[in-house]
């Protein structure tokens, strides 16, 4: 842990309410049917929960395997970052012999997620021991009280995905940071920063910093309708997220279920955001009820923004209503 440098900047991470389980569970559902969705209509595969060791290069010191999720590789001439780990260990392991060939020699081996759901956060028994594994406290609450929860639910999805995720051993993180920490893998320092709640509670941004890329998660997405998780953020403070985010003036972006851009995915993700929350909010004061609203914007904004490949907006729409 010698080149990590905590940067404790705030106070302890806050604690969380909890929504029923069975809420829980159906947005869960919901949220992986959602992905399912946009995975079929997707060029690279998404589908495909099986990861390959094929990476594309994003940045000077950045590169991504594209899958289900997307995967970030960070080299610097000390150390390597890994982002997310795949569904279960077999892709994790996939994950880090990929590693293993961008790394320079003697490299240490940094693994971190972007947040708890299983695709993103299930596969860290697959990486070589001594792996150091780091998380946000907020994120590894969440891990802690809903992490089983998810692996039972994705489990049940099918035979695929049970096998996958069958040895999953959830470990604790060698480093718990509140909201800033900084690992300098040599010649490439990168941040890992909590900003507040958004796709979930604990969502985490990673970002490179020579090559100014944001590895942005769920948080900032490429022509994809923004989902929050049950016992996630809220549309407002999700837009607080993005805020804080632009700030960082990203020029690439590699997110984790679309294809990567550059900075002005950002802006574009806020404008979406602002575009759906306006009209959903106007619905409500008009008294229409949530299905309705849902169904009208699905409808009004695929005509709008054409070009996206599905537009399920009903999961926002609700979130919207119980702001
Ligand atoms: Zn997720
Ligand atoms: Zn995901």
């Amino acid at each position: 842990m010698r080149h990590i440098k905590l940067a404790l900047v705030g106070g302890p991470p806050t604690l969380f309410g909890h929504s029923a389980i069975a809420d829980n569970l159906t947005q869960m559902v919901r949220h992986t049917l959602i992905v399912g969705a946009l995975a079929a209509a997707a060029a690279w595969g998404q589908q495909n929960p099986l990861l390959t060791e094929d990476t594309v290069k994003i940045s000077d010191h950045v590169w991504a395997i594209m899958g289900f999720p997307n995967i970030a590789i960070v080299a610097g001439t000390r150390g390597t970052l890994v982002v997310d780990t795949g569904l279960g260990p077999r892709n994790g392991a996939t994950i880090a012999r990929a590693a293993a060939k961008l790394s320079a020699p003697n490299a240490k081996l940094y693994l971190t997620t972007t947040h708890f759901h299983p695709e993103h956060a299930a596969g860290d028994a697959g990486f070589p021991p001594g792996t150091i594994l780091i998380r946000n406290g907020v994120q590894q609450q969440e891990m802690d009280a809903h992490g089983k929860e998810l692996l039972a639910t994705f489990s049940s999805r099918n035979a695929q995905w049970k096998e996958l995720l069958a040895d999953v051993n959830l470990r604790t993180p060698d480093v718990i940071y509140n909201d800033d920490a900084r690992v300098d893998l040599g010649g490439a320092s990168v941040r890992l920063l909590w900003f507040g709640g958004a796709h979930t509670k604990g969502d985490e941004l990673i970002f490179v910093e020579p090559d100014r890329t944001l590895i942005s998660g769920d948080v900032v997405q490429n022509k994809t309708v923004p989902n929050i998780a049950a016992d996630g953020g809220t549309p407002a403070s999700w837009l607080a997220v993005l805020d804080k985010i632009a700030a960082l003036n990203a020029l690439h972006v590699l997110p984790d279920h679309s294809a990567p851009g550059d900075g002005s995915l950002v802006a574009q993700e806020r404008a979406f955001m602002m575009d759906l929350r306006t009209r959903a909010l106007t619905l409500k004061k008009q008294g229409v009820s949530v299905d309705d609203a849902a169904k009208q914007l699905s409808s009004d904004l695929m005509a709008k923004y054409s070009d996206w490949p599905a537009m399920n907006v009903a999961g926002f729409v609700k979130s919207v209503y119980a702001e």
